[in-house]
Order: structure tokens, then C-alpha cells, then sequence
């Protein structure tokens, strides 16, 4: 480590202690970064990083609300406001047990790289509570939606803060908090993003991260002429970014064999197919089951029950060519990016935000697999909410082609300012180089353009 990057993370742990995913993704930034700021000291002189790093605003609030036996149950809401200097701030709401101010201060931090990515004119941002949405009844989770935006309300708008969805946080939630914001406010506008195709949402916005996290794979492949067809491919989670990544492996080819959820994990030999993912969206997104029932379904599946006693995750130990993780952070740790190398996977498209861990990422970037990190990969889910604010600003729909190609079109410049970012510096097929800088140029040049704030 450098004396830059030790006195660095020195300053980052002493002010933010026991947040160790903000730690993981700074120190992953600092890095990359070392040979831009030996290029333009200005940088460093500026202390753009020191303020990047550095929430420009955090609120955290209180959610009571009453649980359908009457009993008052209480949890904590958070928004963090990162950075503005090239727009609005804009990420999602995250609504899991393991939710706490580190968390997302790791997540609001990595959606500022993300967002300057998109080409798009977007801050970073993101938010959410420890509350947990499974279990609960539809009506406990409206309860909670309109408590947690009666507060929340006072923060966001459309030209200031713009949330969306994230783990825990789909079209009903998104719903429930867009109802009671216009209830408070009094005005219908385009303060959240993943909003419902009647009232005002985007074509394509439910499947841009799956898909986008698909298509910076596909462009990932094309460096070396080939093509996902016939690939076979690993994913994980069974959520909304796994879904759909799922879809368009199939589209473009693939042939997907596993998914799971925080239960454990099914492997399909024969392929999920497109009836078996109509039952995995219907057992999710409607029936709100668990992903062992898959394997109830169809013969052709295993399912393997979680055991945290276990050193790895056998998801990670198939074979197969390419692997999508797109559930959770760090749920690929060492031990499974071994894994994945040996059993001669060579392309990781990470849906998930910083879903490996940084010896993982390190064994990636030495074997020069095809890895695309998930502030470049997955930013297809945000630059679509971006194109959701514009259609909003403009009071048009345009169409699901018109979207989709737009996304399209997104993800092969994502992949194009990474690969020029980190040839320019000299680290050639370094995608996590190359999206560091790429989307750290962008953002801190506005940042000089605006003075010291
Ligand atoms: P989601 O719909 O809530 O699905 C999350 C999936 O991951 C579920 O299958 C869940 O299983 C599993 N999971 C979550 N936490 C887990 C844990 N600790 N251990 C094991 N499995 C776990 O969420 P999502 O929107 O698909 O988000 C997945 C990832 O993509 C997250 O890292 C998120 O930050 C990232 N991402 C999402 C978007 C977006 O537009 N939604 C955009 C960019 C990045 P259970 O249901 O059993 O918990």
C-alpha cells in the first residue's frame, strides 16, 4: 500500500469505525487511483477524494408503525445524500435486517462512480431501514411504507433526491411510499423512480439492472469475439436483478443452471428455462416463496440448503464459463473465487454491489478473467431510472424498444469509458481500474469546477 492510500484509509477508518463495507469499497477506489493522482496532483491537493468520501448529508429517523396484531413495532429509516456535483442525488432504498449506517454509506459511496458511468446527470445517493418486508402482510408493509415516507418526504424531491428500489424494495414498496409522498406533498411527480407503468414508471426499468449486468457481459465477451451463446452460467439470488439477468441469458443464448435466495441454492443441469422462470417470478414476485421449492417443481434441480458452517458456497463450484452474482455484498469470498477459476469460469458480471470480496476481486484481475465489477455492470438499473426521470420531466412514454435500446446503448459506454480509462493508465482489461477512473474523472472535475463545498 502507498503512503497516499495508508494515510487515506488511516483518516476513512478513524472517522467512520466499525463500518467495514465502507472501508472495503474506499480502499478499492483509493487504489485504482493512486497513478491519476501521481498524473493531476490537483486532485489529491483538492482532497476531492477526502470529500468524496465525505456524505454531504445524512438523515436518520425513526419508523414506528402497527403491526396487524396491534402491537407498535419500530425501526430505523436512513437517507444518505453523498454527492451532487453532477446531479441530483439518485439510488435506491434498501430494506433488509442487516441494514445499518456503514452499509449503506458503502453503498451511497460506490452509486456516486456508478451514476457518473451512466452518461447520465446523476448524484449519488441511497437509503433504507433494518426493517425486514419478508414474513410481513401486505398491509404491514403499507403501514411501514407511509410511515417511513412521512418522514422522508421532507428530504427527496425530484430535482434534489430521487429514490428507487434496492434489495427488499420492488414495485409494491415503491408503490406504498409514491402514494403517501403525493398524500403529504400534494403534487404527482417523478420523486421516486421503479414506479408502476399506470403511474408514471418506465418501460424496462423492472429488468435494466438484470439485463444491463447481461449486456456489459456480452460486450465483455465481444474483446475476444465470442458471443454468450452456449455458455453456461451461474447466477445467484432470485430477486429482481437475478430474474431478469436470468431472461436475457436465455436471450442472448446462455443456458442458466443455478439461483438462489438466502435459503440456499438450486442447480438445474438441464437449464432454467423460460417456463421454469415464469414459476420462479410467479413464486417471488407474487406467491413470495422460497427458491427450495424449485427443486419440489422440477426434477432436473437439487437444491442445497445454506450451511453458514461451510467454508464456501458450493454455488460458486460448478462448472460453467460465466457467473452473474447478483443477491448480496461479499457473497463471494475467497475461497469461491478459487473455486470459480478452477472450475474454469472466466467471465463474472456482478449484478450485486461489491458482491466479492477484495482477494476475490485481486484473483480476477491476476487470471484476467472478463471482470466486470458492479458499479460498471449493474448500472443499467439506475441509468434506466434515469431515462424514467426524463420521460417523467418530458410527460412521455417511450417505447419498451425505444428503452431497452437506449439501455443498450448505455452499457456499451460504460464498457467503452472502462476500457479507455484503464488503457490510458496503462492497465489494459482492468475493469474495476477502468471504472474507478472513468467514473472518478467525471465527478471530481465537476467538483473543481465548483469550488471548495
Ligand atoms: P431483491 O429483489 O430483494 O433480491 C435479493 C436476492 O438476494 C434474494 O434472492 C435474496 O434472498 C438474496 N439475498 C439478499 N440478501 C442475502 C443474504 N444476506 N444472503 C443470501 N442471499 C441474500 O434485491 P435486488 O434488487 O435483486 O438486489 C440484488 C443485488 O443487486 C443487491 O446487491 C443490490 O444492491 C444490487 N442492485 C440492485 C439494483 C436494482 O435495480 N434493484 C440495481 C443495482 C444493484 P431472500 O429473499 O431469501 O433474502
Amino acid at each position: 500500500m502507498s503512503i497516499f492510500v495508508d494515510e487515506y484509509m488511516a483518516e476513512l477508518k478513524a472517522k467512520n469505525p466499525g463500518e467495514p463495507e465502507f472501508h472495503q469499497a474506499a480502499m478499492e477506489v483509493a487504489e485504482s487511483l493512486e497513478p491519476v493522482f501521481d498524473r493531476n496532483p490537483i486532485y489529491r491537493e483538492m482532497k476531492i477524494l477526502e470529500r468524496i468520501a465525505e456524505p454531504e448529508r445524512v438523515f436518520l429517523f425513526r419508523i414506528p408503525w402497527v403491526d396487524d396484531k396491534g402491537e407498535i413495532q419500530l425501526n430505523r429509516g436512513y437517507r444518505i445524500q453523498m454527492n451532487s456535483a453532477i446531479g441530483p442525488y439518485k439510488g435506491g432504498m434498501r430494506f433488509h435486517p442487516s441494514v445499518n449506517l456503514g452499509v449503506l454509506k458503502f453503498l451511497a459511496f460506490e452509486q456516486v462512480f456508478k451514476n457518473s458511468l451512466t452518461t447520465l446527470p446523476m448524484g449519488g445517493g441511497k437509503g433504507g431501514s433494518n426493517f425486514d418486508p419478508k414474513g410481513k402482510s401486505d398491509l404491514e408493509v403499507m403501514r411501514f411504507c407511509q410511515s417511513l415516507m412521512t418522514e422522508l418526504c421532507k428530504y427527496i424531491g425530484q430535482f434534489t433526491d430521487v429514490p428507487a428500489g434496492d434489495i427488499g424494495v420492488g414495485g409494491r414498496e415503491i408503490g406504498f411510499m409514491f402514494g403517501q409522498y403525493k398524500r403529504i406533498r400534494g403534487e404527482s411527480v417523478g420523486v421516486l423512480t421503479g414506479k408502476g407503468r399506470n403511474w408514471g414508471g418506465s418501460l424496462i426499468r423492472p429488468e435494466a439492472t438484470g439485463y444491463g449486468t447481461v449486456y456489459f457481459a456480452a460486450e465483455m465477451l465481444t474483446t475476444r469475439g465470442e458471443t454468450l451463446e452456449g455458455k453456461t452460467c451461474l447466477v445467484s439470488g432470485s430477486g429482481n436483478v437475478a430474474q431478469y439477468a436470468i431472461e436475457k441469458i436465455l436471450d442472448l443464448g446462455g443456458k442458466p443452471v443455478t439461483c438462489s435466495d438466502s435459503g440456499g441454492y438450486i442447480y438445474d443441469e438441464a437449464g432454467i428455462d423460460r417456463d421454469k422462470l415464469a414459476f420462479i417470478l410467479e413464486l417471488k414476485n407474487v406467491k413470495r416463496g422460497r427458491i427450495s421449492e424449485y427443486a419440489d417443481k422440477f426434477k432436473s434441480a437439487v437444491f442445497t440448503a445454506r450451511d453458514d458452517g461451510k467454508a464456501f458456497n458450493p454455488l460458486w463450484d460448478h462448472k460453467a464459463d460465466c457467473a452473474f452474482p447478483c443477491a448480496t455484498q461479499n457473497e463471494i469470498n475467497a475461497e469461491d473465487a478459487q473455486n470459480l477459476v478452477n472450475n474454469g469460469v472466466y467471465l463474472v458480471s456482478e449484478g450485486a454491489n461489491m458482491p466479492t470480496v477484495p482477494e476475490g476481486v485481486n484473483l480476477f484481475v491476476e487470471k484476467k478473467l472478463l471482470y466486470g465489477p458492479g458499479k460498471a455492470a449493474n448500472a443499467g438499473g439506475v441509468a434506466t431510472s434515469g431515462l424514467e426521470m426524463s420521460q417523467n420531466s418530458l410527460r412521455l412514454s417511450w417505447t419498451r424498444e425505444e428503452v431497452d435500446a437506449r439501455l443498450r446503448g448505455i452499457m456499451k459506454a460504460i464498457h467503452k469509458q472502462c476500457v479507455g480509462a484503464s488503457t490510458a493508465y496503462g492497465m489494459e482489461g482492468n475493469y474495476v481500474a477502468g471504472a474507478n477512473i472513468a467514473g472518478f474523472l467525471k465527478v471530481a472535475d465537476s467538483m473543481l469546477d465548483q469550488g471548495v463545498a
